[in-house]
């Protein structure tokens, strides 16, 4: 059947859009998930819209499946390897990958699925910087559209990347057209300025979902603040964490500070430095308390750096705020300020500050070097800002990952109301006994926070459609949808679940 299939995608896209060779396969199969690579039957890179219909036309006659994805660069959650094998990969991202339209007074740039966050920056200094990215801490080379639509997040105002999404073009399963939003009448002119138009919103379907390719958007983008001031403080215990949620609650709830809050564990913030010092422990993991004290005071991260950014006209202007901020962590008598001259200097902080500014950045990646052995898996639930629950999250976290042989490596993104807990964890694909304590470790994470009522969100492909089993009548939902739109399921089976 696939055999047919790339002939006739040859037929009408030409030969260079297809590649079935076995290392190609290999290739795009290729995670960092402990459940394994997973090859695809061979990858497709339509150069339009038309195509992305063509393609989706041809696998539905020749009963191939799907899997669509931008730049694959979604390390620790799947990359490009499909959710099943023998999925065919839709690298969107080789051949569509212009800016099409950058709007400076309305602040949104038209993007499509190819166009990487490095890109984007690019052009929006060689316009004269205007406009400000909300960046990732992901690999610079990631896209736009595809970290968005999958719920990736970032730091500025403007973090919540789907939210910031207006007028998806989306090719559906029978190879049909859909512009949401005003887009949907031809010729409208606010396709990219407003999303609550007429009738349902639909964007949300495009989400970590299986219901269509997303062939472009507008991106919105803030106007660059002439300064950006950073700030963090060091906090020296493991238990101060139920502290510092009640002093960051306030800060964001009143928007006091305008940028995410970001509290970092001691090691997610020198686990990008560092590599885990084997000789130390005699090979031993996780990393004993001393060690990780003494790691923690070489690079002043403490047990946890708080840090964030104020906006302003001029370095004058933003002082007042700074010493309103520095006044109101001091007040604990356990923050040490780490001010944002230092924070330029030292690469652990210099982080920070980058995401703050919409600055991509390469650095944090490092954190997958931390353990050798090339695996990695995000676990990202949400924490309320409540001082309480994060410190019971703290403990399950902790518990579970020491008990299993992994080091407590998480990063609190904090809003006004709940932070994403990003708990990064690496650790040894090569040793499959670690594999196995790997999926030991997720499996009683997710376990003991369904438990305590706090689900996870964003999930590594592995985990997926044991993630959605969990949700019996939310899936129904997303069945009934798919049968609706893709009866013939052509796209991805199995992507979150849905079938
Ligand atoms: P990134 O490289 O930006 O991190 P990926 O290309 O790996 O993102 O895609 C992330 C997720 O979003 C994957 O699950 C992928 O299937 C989905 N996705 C990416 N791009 C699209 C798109 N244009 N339309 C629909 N789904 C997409």
């Amino acid at each position: 059947m696939s055999a047919t299939f790339f002939a006739a995608v040859r037929g009408a896209l030409g030969a260079g859009a297809v590649d079935v060779s076995d290392a190609v396969r290999a290739e795009y199969g290729r995670n960092r998930l402990p459940g394994g690579d997973r090859r695809p039957a061979g990858v497709v890179s339509p150069a339009s819209t038309d195509e992305v219909a063509t393609v989706v036309r041809l696998a539905g006659e020749h009963g191939v499946t799907l899997w669509p994805t931008s730049t694959g660069r979604n390390a620790g959650l799947g990359e490009f390897s499909p959710v099943r094998e023998h999925q065919v990969v839709v690298h969107l991202g080789r051949r569509m990958n212009r800016i099409v339209e950058v709007d400076e007074r309305l602040g949104y740039a038209v993007v499509e699925p190819g166009v990487t966050f490095r890109q984007l920056r690019a052009e929006l200094a060689r316009r004269g910087d205007t406009l400000m990215l909300s960046a990732t801490s992901g690999p610079p080379d990631g896209g736009i559209l595809g970290n968005a639509l999958d719920r990736g997040a970032g730091y500025t105002p403007y973090f919540d990347h789907f939210g910031m999404l207006c007028g998806l073009e989306v090719v559906l399963p029978d190879g049909g057209v859909l512009r949401t939003g005003d887009g949907a009448l031809a010729g409208a002119k606010t396709r990219f300025v407003n999303k609550s138009g007429f009738g349902p919103l639909l964007d949300g379907l495009f989400s970590q979902s299986n219901l269509g390719i997303v062939t472009r958007a507008a991106i919105w983008l803030m106007p660059r603040p002439p300064v950006i001031k950073g700030f963090a403080f060091a906090f020296p215990e493991d238990d101060d964490l139920a502290e510092i949620f009640e002093l960051v609650r306030p800060l964001k709830l009143t928007n006091a500070v305008p940028t995410l809050v970001k509290v970092t564990s001691g090691s997610y913030g020198f686990g990008t430095e560092e590599r885990y010092p084997f000789h130390r422990t005699g090979g031993a993991v996780p990393l004993p308390d001393e060690v990780r004290a003494e790691l923690q005071d070489r690079h002043g991260t403490g047990a946890w750096l708080v840090s964030g950014a104020l906006y302003g006209p001029s370095e004058q202007a933003l002082e007042p705020g700074i010493e309103r901020i520095r006044a109101h962590f001091e007040a604990s008598g356990k923050a040490t300020y780490v001010p944002h001259e230092r924070m330029v200097e030292d690469p652990v902080y210099k982080i920070h500050l980058d995401t703050f500014g919409g600055e991509p950045t390469d650095r944090e990646l490092g954190l997958l070097d931390w353990r050798p052995g090339g695996g990695a898996t995000w676990f990202l639930p949400a924490t309320p800002m409540l001082g309480e629950v994060a410190q019971l999250h703290q403990r399950t976290s902790r518990k579970i990952l020491t008990e299993h042989g992994f080091d407590y490596m998480v990063e609190f993104v904090c809003g006004p109301r709940a932070a994403r807990a990003l708990h990064i964890i690496v650790f040894n694909r090569e040793d499959p006994a670690e594999v196995a304590r790997m999926n030991a470790a997720y499996q009683a994470l997710v376990t003991a926070y369904d438990e305590l009522g706090y689900p996870i969100g964003r999930t590594p492909t592995d985990r997926q459609e044991w993630a959605m089993g969990r949700l019996p009548e939310f899936e129904r939902t997303c069945s009934r949808l798919k049968a609706a739109l893709d009866p013939s399921g052509v796209l991805a089976p199995g992507k979150y679940g849905i079938e």
